[in-house]
């Protein structure tokens, strides 16, 4: 691969994985040890410009200032909320806001990261669905989050950027239409020469796009979620117009050659399902469901449905999500509910950007992409 920039546009390190970096110094005649240099420098210590790298010579830095850069997205609003929750929102060059929210909980700490500027998917329960699809993220914009969490709480004085002790790609967008800019930036989160973080503790979410996922398990072994959201085909297809193309049986497929990818008896998939009331909440859906997923290895997510301005489901009260959670731990299951965190700043599951993005404002290229998107989602 020829990682030189072709266009005479300076390249942006900071979503580079080692891989691409220690190809980039062997393309200029430079030892690839160079590339763990530069990558402490920007993703131990924080640093963004070259003339700061004390260990590499002057002339290299005069010449990577010619070449490269190293650019972390643009913050146009933190916010915080009262719960510890820390929201930031991102400006995209090519267009856009997305959202990146950090969470923290006990001994763990969260960062909910975002792959697109909207989402093609237009599941319809949620808000980034209803923005339509505007952009993809590059690998520099979404590990890019992961930096500016870490700026933001000063964890770079101690050299380690070690702040975030997981990841979930649970923010704006669908991670698998944005597939290798996805996998380069989790890559930069795993990498001792990254952050660090474990595979398991690198959640991607998906609304299952079957063949990206099967592409997935053969470069990847973060931890993965299906949204999934309803126990039939009839349902989740009024609820996520992508299970007209990849049915629930298909999806689970997908996901239990991912998991046999993994050689690891002990890994489960997470899955998620939002709760909406008097659609999907009902005991007889909770029964329907621990059948679906009886020889499934998994544990289940609950998530009561967050509303946002114009949407048309409601919250299930806390004793129906408490009557289908009962139903399934009685079935066997490991399951959770989502605690909501970050309410006053609009940052639960499905709200993001839902606030700010004034609706009127979709483009034309948004009604193009719908169109095709439904009939992608119908063509079987
Ligand atoms: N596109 C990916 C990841 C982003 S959405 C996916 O769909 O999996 C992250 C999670 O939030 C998904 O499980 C999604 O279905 C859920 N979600 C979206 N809108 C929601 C809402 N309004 N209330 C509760 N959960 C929601
Ligand atoms: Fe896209 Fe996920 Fe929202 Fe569906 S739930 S519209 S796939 S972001």
């Amino acid at each position: 691969m020829n990682i030189i920039s072709a266009s005479g546009r300076k390249i942006n390190f900071l979503g580079m994985t080692r891989k691409q970096l220690e190809s980039f110094f062997l393309q200029i005649n430079e030892k690839p040890f160079r590339a763990r240099q530069v990558m402490q420098w920007i993703h131990h210590r924080g640093v963004t410009d070259f003339r700061q790298m004390s260990d590499i010579s002057l002339k290299l830095r005069e010449s990577l200032l010619q070449t490269a850069e190293i650019i972390p997205p643009t913050v146009s609003e933190e916010k915080d909320s009262s719960d510890g929750t820390r929201k930031w929102l991102i400006e995209i060059p090519s267009g856009g806001v997305v959202e990146s929210v950090l969470i923290p909980s006990g001994n763990r700490t969260t960062l909910c990261v975002s792959s697109q500027v909207g989402c093609a998917l237009d599941c319809s329960f949620c808000s980034t669905g209803k923005q339509g699809f505007q952009a993809d993220l590059s690998s520099s914009e979404i590990v890019g989050q992961l930096w500016l969490a870490n700026k933001s709480f000063d964890a770079f004085q101690n050299g380690s950027g070690r702040m975030v002790s997981n990841v979930v790609m649970m923010g704006m967008g669908e991670p698998l239409l944005n597939f290798d800019n996805v996998v380069s930036a989790m890559d930069i989160m795993m990498d001792d020469l990254g952050y660090g973080i474990s595979k398991r503790k690198v959640t991607l979410s998906t609304s299952g796009v079957v063949p990206q996922l099967d592409k997935l398990s053969k470069v990847s072994d973060v931890s993965l979620a299906i949204s999934l959201h309803a126990p039939n085909d009839n349902l989740r297809s009024q609820l996520v117009p992508l299970n007209r193309k990849y049915p629930i049986a298909e999806l689970l497929n997908s996901a239990r050659r991912y998991l046999s990818s993994l050689n690891d008896l002990n890994r489960r998939v997470t899955i998620e399902y939002a709760l909406i009331s008097g659609v999907n909440d009902q005991l007889e859906h909770a029964v329907e469901l621990g059948k679906l997923l009886k020889k499934f290895p998994c544990k289940i997510n609950l998530i009561p449905f967050n509303p946002f301005p114009g949407s048309e489901y409601s919250r299930p009260s806390k004793r129906t999500v408490s009557k289908f959670w009962q139903t399934l731990v009685d079935a066997g299951f490991i399951v959770t509910v989502r605690a909501t965190r970050g309410d006053d700043i609009d940052a639960a599951c499905g709200q993001l950007v839902g606030r700010v993005l004034d609706r009127t404002r979709r483009s034309s290229r948004y009604e193009e992409k719908k169109t095709k998107l439904s009939a992608f989602c119908n063509t079987p």
